[in-house]
């Protein structure tokens, strides 16, 4: 029996536990060695123990590192910060990673597979933000700062060039806008320029592009790209763009990678407007739990949770709803466990 690997599961709200069993079936179904630490957070948070983020959930994945997370809600009022921005400041989630690949064909565009590695802790982000009052308008001017470290830039950079050639990956494109933004993100470009130059020259190519230009390129031919390295907003923008590439967020998982704690999640939210109706589309929490194996160097079970998802998509032609199909949340469980325990 191989030694079990410790890990917080938080469900969250909505969709979450949904999404989160079907999840759990199919790693069971894989023989994934998972000791699964259930702990609440989000609204379940609030409610259970008047805190969105408890601080046993916290204990646990200080102690675990290691985490699988549904959606969680920030409840509107009380004045409560973001969950999820809250578990990104307490382990120091530097690297927010969001692959996109295509999974059904037919689709907007067939052959896309990459992925959006986002600096997650600096930039616009950090929330210094101001109103300067003229006259009687207390909200005439208003003003924010965004901060970007040459440290923080090459962490981040660091860790998505080593992702890239651990992984298999031909070339890493850096987007910016230091055409514009000569020191925020002239910063993060020219530590990338350095590192690549000093570290990474003849194992991987590097190029540039300015992040609207980018966007347009993403839409009219996306292939051309492999892994986009970028600044906090510019990240957050392209990952949703990337997301819409390949079928949406019912699809699109992410990974939010620190040198304390790895958090998996999908990217979507807790879709109130389907929960608890068995309608949910499992994929994007799947796809995060492939990418927890792959962080866990699980590689081959991360290998076989993927394929098993494609063939229930595509040989089975197993669909939820929001991908054109008629499968609830537990039709298509039950077709991807058929398959993994094929
Ligand atoms: P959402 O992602 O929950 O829903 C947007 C639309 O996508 C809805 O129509 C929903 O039904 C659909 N959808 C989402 N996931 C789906 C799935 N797995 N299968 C099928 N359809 C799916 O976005 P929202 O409605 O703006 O947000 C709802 C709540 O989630 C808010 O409280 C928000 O703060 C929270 N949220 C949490 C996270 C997170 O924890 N990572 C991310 C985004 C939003």
């Amino acid at each position: 029996m191989p030694r079990l690997i410790p890990v917080t599961l938080i469900p969250g709200d909505g969709v979450g536990p949904e999404i989160v069993e079907a999840t759990l079936a199919a790693l069971d179904a894989l023989g994934a060695p998972f000791e699964w630490d259930r702990q609440i957070a989000g609204l379940e948070g609030v409610r259970a123990a008047q805190d969105p983020l408890p601080p046993a959930t916290l204990a646990s994945i200080r102690r675990t590192r290691l985490a699988l997370k549904g959606p969680l809600e920030t409840p509107s009022g009380g004045g409560y910060r973001s969950s999820n921005v809250r578990l990104r400041e307490e382990f120091k989630l530097y690297a927010n990673l969001r692959p996109a690949r295509t999974l059904v064909p037919g689709g907007r565009f067939d052959n896309v597979d990459l992925i959006v590695v986002r600096e997650n802790l600096e930039g616009l982000y950090i929330g210094h933000e101001h109103y300067v009052q003229i006259d009687d308008d207390p909200h005439a001017v208003a003003i924010a700062t965004g901060i970007n470290t040459r440290a923080g830039s090459r962490r981040l950079l660091e860790y998505a060039f080593a992702h890239a050639i651990a992984t298999g990956r031909k070339k890493v494109t850096i987007v910016h806008k230091a055409n514009i933004m000569k020191a925020l993100t002239g910063i993060f470009l020219e530590t990338a320029r350095r590192l690549y130059d000093d570290n990474y020259k003849g194992r991987i190519e590097m190029d540039t592009v300015i992040v609207d230009a980018c966007a347009m390129k993403l839409v009219l031919n996306p292939q051309q790209f492999d892994v986009l390295v970028t600044t906090n907003l510019f990240g957050d923008i392209l990952s949703d763009l990337v997301a819409g590439l390949v079928g949406g967020l019912g699809m699109a998982p992410g990974a939010n990678i620190g040198a304390e704690a790895a958090i998996f999640e999908a990217v979507h939210g807790s879709a109130p407007d389907i929960a608890g109706k068995g309608l949910a589309n499992p994929v994007a929490l799947l796809l995060a739990a492939a990418m927890m194996l792959d962080h866990v160097k699980l590689t081959d079970m991360a290998s076989r949770l993927r394929r098993g998802i494609d063939a229930t998509l595509n040989a089975d032609q197993v669909r939820t709803r929001d991908l054109g199909g008629q499968a609830g949340t537990a039709q298509f469980t039950q077709a991807l466990v058929t398959r993994l325990q094929g």
